[in-house]
């Protein structure tokens, strides 16, 4: 059954390490990360974007799927089905639909916008039990074509926010979606800490965890970041582990051209991913 994230962060948090978010796109992404997840009785947040959501033929479609995972494979780790950088619309369908976990993405509006349109979200979300993610000044980089421009969110926003009741708190601290450019300046520690001191228990979000050298990571975790979203770095793999099947002519060998062997490469290639993020985050054992 899925899981809020409230309580995986709250221990997270307390326990100095990060739960993983890893954002799915299908079958095979969902099964290499809750199995993963089993493997090493590690709790797990799977994410999705409103992208993907299109992709997979709507947020029902994806409950459906991930809820037949959980039951079929006996899945005993706490997995929670998360919105990634929802609109107030997908938020409010992903809780119609059986969703876990939202993100209300609303950094774009002014912050009185994101505080009305949150705290809307925050009752909501109370009422049936859900875990609520919300977001403070846009992070960079792109994500379903949204450009954002690196930045550094303000400590008094995120408090104000916080303050509202929701479960976790996204705030830019210099991180970036995608492919970090190589002459990133690295994540903003000062920022992180102000935020961290005036937010007190609030698990903090780190977007965009492809490409942050692992100090960083393990760094940002004893701030008080809890929660760490992983995408590219899956899509990677996943990309490289398929190229080499086909390069080799394994597609072209005997039934290598079954989609079952053609994809087996890149699903494994993500469990490697998943399975190394788990455990630079500190996870493994948590579930
Ligand atoms: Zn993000």
């Amino acid at each position: 059954m899925l899981v809020s994230a409230k309580e995986m962060l709250i221990k997270a948090k307390a326990g100095h390490y990060a739960v993983g978010q890893f954002n799915i796109n299908n079958l095979e992404w969902a099964k290499a990360v809750i199995l993963t997840a089993q493997e090493l009785n590690s709790p797990v947040i799977l994410g999705v974007s409103e992208g993907a959501g299109k992709y997979m033929c709507g947020f029902k479609t994806i409950v459906g799927m991930v809820n037949g995972i959980l039951e079929e494979l006996n899945i005993t780790v706490p997995v929670a089905l998360h919105l990634d950088h929802g609109s107030f619309e997908a938020a409010k369908k992903c809780i119609e639909a059986g969703f876990s976990s939202i993100m209300f993405d609303g950094s774009h509006y002014s912050i009185e916008e994101n505080i009305a349109k949150t705290t809307e979200l925050v009752e909501t979300t109370k009422k049936l039990g859900l875990s609520l993610e919300a977001e403070v000044g846009s992070i960079g980089g792109e994500e379903d074509g949204v450009i954002g421009g690196g930045e550094v969110a303000d400590p008094a926003e995120c408090k104000m926010i916080a303050d509202l009741g929701v479960t976790m708190l996204a705030a830019g601290i210099g991180n970036i979606h995608g492919k970090y450019p190589a002459n990133w300046a690295g994540l903003r520690f000062d920022a992180l800490e102000a935020i961290s001191k005036l937010t007190g228990d609030m698990p903090l979000v780190l977007h965009g965890g492809t490409g942050i050298p692992e100090v960083m990571i393990k760094r940002a975790i004893t701030l008080g970041v809890s929660k760490i979203n992983v995408n590219t770095e899956c899509q990677l793999t996943f990309a490289a582990a398929t190229r080499k099947y086909i390069e080799e002519g394994k597609d072209l060998q005997g039934k290598g051209f079954d989609p079952r062997k053609l994809l087996a490469p890149g699903y494994e290639a993500i469990k490697a991913t998943v399975k190394e993020k788990m455990e630079l985050f500190g996870s493994v054992g948590k579930a």
